[in-house]
Order: structure tokens, then sequence, then C-alpha cells
């Protein structure tokens, strides 16, 4: 193993490479890392992160709004679209640094560079034009925004990285998606003051969602001023002489907007990287092939998070990279348990879900119980708020195991972190019942729904 520089070379510094560097690196392995943009990748640079910062201040007028009915008089409020970026870009660069270091700290060597494979032990650092040797290489590349290149006028469009420092905020934006990408960032433009119009081609946006939650979030946003044009896609961008654009819809429709952004799924990075020279086996998609494992067809060759393309979340590739580290250096073959993932939409109000949707479990079980709240959150009553929680449990009839939990309204996506205990750990619906409610909360609903709302036997509603 010494004829190699390195016992593990990993390439991408996003969540899931630098936390299997650390990771090995600890365990005493000699680890470098490289990463060609920014250390913390796309969670903490222009994902995750600075979503959930934009997220907090698109949610101030609301409040401000709110605070009437408590008593408050608050002042006319004036948003600064600068200094929030200039903000942002702060806590992001200490994250940024915080990455970095905790790689170096556990006694790995970090590289600022593009990485490419030369054959299956040899990666070419570019920024540095040099090659060095790994025994074993872990690729954690992530992904990126898709493009479109056969949308007519696809080169005014901005992605979600460009969405994040814009040098002004748009008056008026139009944006292209129905996932929760595109979601999210139309309910903080619009919380911003942006006039936003989403354009989805599906017949409801957020496909994979408990239909409920996403009528009822769909509904919610619309009363708030968004616009929602579904089995609609863009079909060409014109720039006008004024410098806004013209965007023509399938439907028919134009819409003149100072913003296009397109949020139409991503592709993973996987492209120039010398991967098709050491015989890596790719997807349709471009996507790396791995086994249960994270294993690639090339034997000590690895691949985690998002260019594997299984589930694109930051946890996920965090999990994977720890399982890869059992695997690889632990002599403990661990395979990443990817069922019943608890996950959550910032939209405004939030989702937050885990485990199957009500027609998910209608197609695979013979009877499912659904418990269902709809209620104004105590919030809502001084504050006058006209919006809705929506709680519901998805219970299969037979083993009385609680298989969906879903939840759109205030902090869905705190309740969903805890709710995705006992729902992975199979607990009882009579498990929820004979746990104590908190009160006055909102979440108390989830223990105390005694009686099924309807239940589902075979396909019909009963
Ligand atoms: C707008 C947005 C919001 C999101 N919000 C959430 C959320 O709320 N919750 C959640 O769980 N997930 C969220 N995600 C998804 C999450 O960011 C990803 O799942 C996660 O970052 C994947 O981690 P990764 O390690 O696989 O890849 P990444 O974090 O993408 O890291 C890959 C890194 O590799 C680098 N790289 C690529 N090629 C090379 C090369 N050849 N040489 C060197 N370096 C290279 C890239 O620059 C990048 O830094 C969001 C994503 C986006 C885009």
């Amino acid at each position: 193993m010494a004829a190699y520089d390195y016992d593990l070379f990993v390439i991408g510094g996003g969540s899931g490479g630098v936390r299997a560097a650390r990771v090995a690196a600890a365990l005493g392995k000699r680890v470098a890392i490289a990463e060609e943009y920014r250390f913390g990748g796309t969670c903490v640079i222009r994902g995750c992160v600075p979503k959930k910062l934009y997220v907090y201040a698109s949610q101030f007028p609301e409040h401000f709004a709110d605070a009437a009915g408590y008593g408050w008089t608050v002042p006319e409020a004036s948003f600064d679209w600068p200094t929030l970026v200039a903000n942002k870009d702060k806590e992001i660069a200490r994250l940024e640094a915080i990455y970095k270091k905790n790689v170096e700290g556990s006694g790995g060597e970090t590289f600022h560079s593009r990485a490419v494979l030369v054959d299956t032990h040899s990666i070419y650092l570019v920024a540095e034009d040099r090659t060095v040797s790994a025994d074993q290489i872990l690729i954690a590349t992530g992904g990126r925004p898709a493009p479109h290149p056969a949308l007519p006028g696809h080169e005014y469009c901005i992605f979600s990285n460009e969405a994040f420092d814009l040098k002004e905020l748009p008056k008026t934006i139009m944006i292209e998606g129905g996932g929760y990408i595109a979601v999210e960032f139309a309910n903080i433009f619009h919380g911003l003051g942006v006039d936003t119009t989403l354009v989805y081609r599906g017949q409801e946006i957020l496909s994979r969602f408990d239909m409920d939650l996403r009528r009822s979030l769909h509904e919610t946003m619309e009363r708030k001023g968004i616009r929602i044009l579904c089995h609609a896609v863009s079909e060409s961008v014109r720039k006008t002489p004024e410098g806004r654009l013209d965007v023509l819809l399938s439907s028919g429709q134009t819409l003149t907007v100072d913003q296009v952004m397109l949020a139409i799924g991503r592709l993973p990075n996987t492209e120039n990287m010398g991967l098709e020279g050491v015989g890596l086996e790719l997807s349709k998609t471009g996507a790396i092939v791995v086994d249960k494992h994270s294993r690639t067809n090339v034997d000590n060759i690895w691949a985690i998070g998002d260019v594997t393309h299984r589930v694109q979340l930051t946890p996920v590739a965090i999990h994977e990279a720890m399982c890869f580290v059992e695997t690889a250096f632990k002599d403990n073959p661990t395979a990443p348990d990817h069922d019943t993932i608890p996950t959550a939409v910032f939209s405004q109000p939030e989702i937050g879900t885990v485990g199957l949707s009500e027609d998910d479990a209608i197609e695979r079980y013979a009877d499912v119980e659904i418990y269902r709240a709809s209620f104004r959150p105590m919030r809502h009553t001084l504050s006058g708020r006209d919006e809705k929680m929506l709680i519901k449990l998805v219970v299969d009839g037979a083993s009385r195991k609680v298989i969906g939990a879903h939840i759109l309204g205030p902090d869905a996506g705190e309740m969903a972190q805890l709710l995705g205990i006992p729902v992975k750990a199979g607990l009882t619906k009579e498990d929820f019942d004979r746990t104590m409610a908190v009160h006055p909360t909102a979440a108390e609903e989830l223990v105390t729904m005694y009686k099924p709302t309807y239940r589902v036997k075979n396909g019909e509603r009963v």
C-alpha cells in the first residue's frame, strides 16, 4: 500500500467527500481531497445553507404583518438585498473554512484543484499540474442544475446557483420546475416582494409527496399571491428592447418578467474526468453506477452522494460516506440504508414528511387507515392569518404500523426529523396513542387523532 502516495484520494469537497476524507484521516489513513470550487460543496455554498438563510429572510414580511394581532405596531419595513447577499456570503465563507479545517485537523491533505482520473490509481491535479497516486479513490463530485439547451433563449435564464448572487432583486420572476428547489425559490422570491410565477409541466407541484399536502400547499401559495401555472412549459425566451424577458409558454400565454430561473432537475458531475478512460460504468443520465456498498465496477474506485443519483440530499451523502469508510477501511461492509428518509420542503408553509404517501400506501397495502387533521394553528388565531395546518398519518391496518407521516405548516421540517424515528422504528398507531401530548402545540395532533378519518380497503375508500 505504501507504494501509493495516499491510502485514499477523494475527488469533491462537498457534504459526502469531506465527511469521508475527515473520518478516514481520523483513522490514521493517508488521505487527500481535491475540491475545484469551494469546500463545503453544493449544500454549504449554493444549496441547503444559503437557501435556508434566504427562507428566513423571506418570512419576515409575514411576521411583521402577524405582529399586529398581538398588539405590535411595526413601522414600515424595508428590505436591502445586497445586505442579505453579503451576510450570507460571510456565513458561508465561515462554514467553508470549517469544512477545510476539519479535514486538515484530522490529518488529511486538501487541494484546491480540479481532479481527473489518469488510471485506476492515478489522479491528475489540474491546478498543480501533477499526478498523485492512491490505493482507493472516492468520487463525490455531486451534481449541477440541468441546462435546457433546446429552449430558444436559454442563455437568458438563470439557475439556482446564480439566484443566490443576483446583483439586484428582480421585480418579477418566472421559475420553471415543480420540484422542491423550484417551490422553495418561488416562496423565497415572493416573500422578498418579487412578483413570482411558477410554471410546471406536470399536473401538480412536488410529485412524490403526498397529494393532500401538494394540493394544500399549492392553494396556500396561490392565496399568498404566487401564480402557479401547471401543465405548461416555456417554449422560448426573448429579450425585449427594454431588457426584460418575454417567455412564450406552451399554453399560448406570454409572460414578461425580469428574470427566468430554470429548476428542471440536476445532472451528475461526471464529464471530462477521465471516467470513461478507466472503464467506469455510467448510467444513461451520466450518474456513476455503484453497488450496495457504493463500489463502482472498478474495484478500488467508489462513489457517493449526488453523483450516484440515488437520493440527492445532504444527510444521505454523509450517511453514504460513513458507510463507505466502514466498508473500505474498517473491514465492516455496511450498505447505506435509503429506506424511510425524512425530508422537508422549506416552502411557506413548510412540508415535513417521512414514509409513504397515501397513494403509495394504497398501492402496497390492502388496508390503509388515514388519520387527518386540518386546523388553524393557534398562532394564527390572533394574527388572523387565513392559513391552515395539515397533519396526516398513514397506518397499515394489518400491522398497525405508522407507515407515513405528513405535515404542512410551521416547523413541519423540525417535526419530520422527530417523526423519522418512530416511523423508521416501525412503531404502531397504538404507540402514538399512548404517548402523552405536549400542550398547547400543533404537533399534539400527532398523538390525539384517535379515530381514522377514513380507510382504504383494497383500493376502495370505506
Ligand atoms: C438549491 C439547493 C437546495 C438544496 N437544499 C437541500 C436541503 O434543504 N436539504 C438537503 O438535504 N439537501 C439539499 N440540497 C441537496 C444537497 O445540496 C446535495 O444533496 C448535497 O450537497 C450532495 O453532496 P455531495 O457531496 O454528493 O455533492 P456536492 O455537495 O455537490 O459536492 C461536490 C463537490 O465536488 C466538486 N467537484 C466536482 N467535480 C470535481 C472535480 N473533477 N475535481 C474536484 N472537485 C470537483 C464540486 O465543486 C462540489 O463542491 C439542495 C441542493 C440545491 C441545489
